[in-house]
């Protein structure tokens, strides 16, 4: 219907998102368009806004609106303890769980600019043990090794999260209580 090309538009948009099927599409763009129209402004504005500050910190890949996040500023954190997860969200969920103080660095791709961003991080901090937190898997193994390869040159104690995460279970998806549990029981690799 073309005199409904915008509301349409807002559906398909809202379509792309993850987890979002046609009915709740549907339902979101009613919703913001008509139900409530100020919400709808308020989400636009915020989606903008969050869109045009947030970028990955330069030392670590979280989340942050200034060049380093406030993990990495924050003088209190135990700095010779550094976590290595997959996506930010993980730092989120482990920030969350309110169950580790150290450091971290997000490796959700792994080429030489991130592995070199992880030895500056390392060399610049004096870490003493990295503990992977990684979803547990084949893939995460290689990248272990890989990843303790790259840094044989200092001397680091390599830790992983315990065996209580499932093989191919996200942290996402992991209750916080095993998630504690699997963070203070780490294991040595
Ligand atoms: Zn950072």
């Amino acid at each position: 219907m073309k005199n409904l090309e915008k509301f349409e538009n807002l559906v398909s948009s809202f379509e792309k998102l993850p987890g979002v099927g046609k009915k709740s599409a549907l339902r979101f763009a009613y919703h913001v368009s008509l139900v409530d129209s100020f919400s709808g402004l308020n989400l636009a504005h915020s989606i903008e806004a969050a869109v045009m500050s947030l970028k990955r910190c330069q030392k670590c890949g979280f989340l942050s609106e200034n060049e380093i996040c406030d993990i990495c500023i924050d003088e209190t954190r135990e700095n010779s303890l550094l976590c290595i997860v997959e996506n930010p969200k993980d730092v989120l969920i482990l920030e969350k769980s309110g169950i580790y103080n150290g450091l971290y660095f997000v490796l959700d791709d792994v080429n030489n600019e991130i592995i070199q961003k992880l030895v500056n991080l390392v060399s610049q901090n004096s870490i003493k043990e990295i503990v992977f937190a990684l979803t547990p898997g084949i893939n995460s193994d290689g990248i272990m090794l890989y990843v303790e390869d790259k840094l044989s040159q200092f001397n680091i104690h390599f830790t992983k999260i315990a065996q209580g995460i499932p093989t191919g279970v996200s942290l996402e998806n992991i209750d916080m209580i095993s998630l504690t549990k699997a963070m203070q029981d780490r294991m040595n690799i």
